[in-house]
């Protein structure tokens, strides 16, 4: 269902949709776009095209209905939704900024980086994306053909519903062993088949985050370290720098603002620019945080044209 803003505040309130009573929050939201002057941008949204629940149109049209000037349409490990965000943009008169979020490996950790201004039509950059997007499929569909073997009922078709838009993943193929065998929880299936070493591991086809930052400089992009303090990897922040990275994401709204004072001095003290975005997926509470719940002014945005732009 699609939510206007207020009647998605109003629901997260406990008020049914369309009832539309004047709240201490409501008024404040009201309020706050009112002042936003088109003059703020909201660098990190996900889309269908991804695993957000808003087609890249309802994002553009409720970042316009919220008065934002620019937001980057940046999906994990794919550029598909940015055709449809810029055709919309030009109605909203929202700046799209074409983007891309590549999830990537450290040791035990993801490190995600974000490519901004990245030339979405580069057939390079779609063959890598979909490289990465294929090697996931592979890698689930090899997991559930050994516990096939293994006398575990579980179907591929079942593990790609039930990872919806999302990738697949570990957790997905869990949650169908649960569904049809003895195992109790998603704990023990990774226990008993998952973990590395167990009898259904698959290894996955690794992308470092160094390897993520040189795909999105050969696309012509701006690489930034996405959301640092959940990835927790700092001590490879100068070693992103000297291979490319321009941008670190400061301003993250799943960061504390302790990690935000942390990383603005370690972007002052590496010359990096300062980003920021929501990491909105959509309205619905599951999805996490809306759009437009946090931004950048827009001189950010002329930072990483500029930067796009000097290659
Ligand atoms: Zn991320
Ligand atoms: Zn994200």
């Amino acid at each position: 269902m699609r939510h206007s803003r207020l009647e998605f505040i109003s629901v997260v309130a406990g008020f049914r949709p369309g009832v539309r009573r004047m709240t201490g929050t409501t008024r404040w939201v009201t309020d706050r776009c009112k002042s936003m002057e088109r003059s703020r941008a909201d660098l990190h949204i996900h889309t269908t095209a991804s695993d957000g629940a808003l087609s890249p149109t309802q994002v553009v049209e409720e970042a316009a209905n919220i008065g934002l000037a620019a937001i980057a349409i940046s999906d994990h490990d794919t550029v598909d939704g940015i055709d449809e965000a810029m055709a919309a943009a030009g109605v909203g008169n929202v700046e799209v900024i074409p983007a891309v979020e590549i999830n990537t490996d450290l040791g035990p950790s993801e490190v995600h980086i974000l490519g901004y201004f990245v030339d979405w039509r580069s057939e390079r950059l779609r063959g890598h994306l979909l490289e990465l997007r294929r090697a996931r499929l592979e890698r689930g569909k090899k997991m559930v053909g050994k516990l096939q073997t293994l006398g575990v009922p579980v179907t591929f078709e079942r593990v790609l519903e039930i990872a919806g838009r999302g990738s697949v993943g570990r957790p997905h193929v869990a949650q169908a062993i649960v569904e049809v065998s003895s195992v109790q929880s998603i704990g023990e299936a990774f226990a008993r088949f998952l973990v590395r070493g167990a009898p259904a591991y698959v290894e996955r086809t690794k992308l470092t985050p160094f390897e993520a930052v040189a795909i999105v400089v050969a696309s012509g992009g701006v690489a930034c370290l996405a959301h640092p303090g959940k990835s927790g990897r700092d001590h490879i922040i100068p070693m992103l720098v000297k291979s490319g990275l321009r941008a670190i994401e400061v301003y993250h709204s799943d960061q504390y603002p302790e990690s935000s004072q942390r990383y603005h001095a370690v972007a002052r003290k590496l010359g990096l620019i300062e980003t920021g975005g929501s990491d909105a997926h959509g309205f619905d509470p599951d999805y996490g945080t809306s759009i437009g719940s946090t931004t950048v002014d827009m001189r950010v945005v002329e930072d990483l044209r500029r930067a796009a732009a000097v290659g």
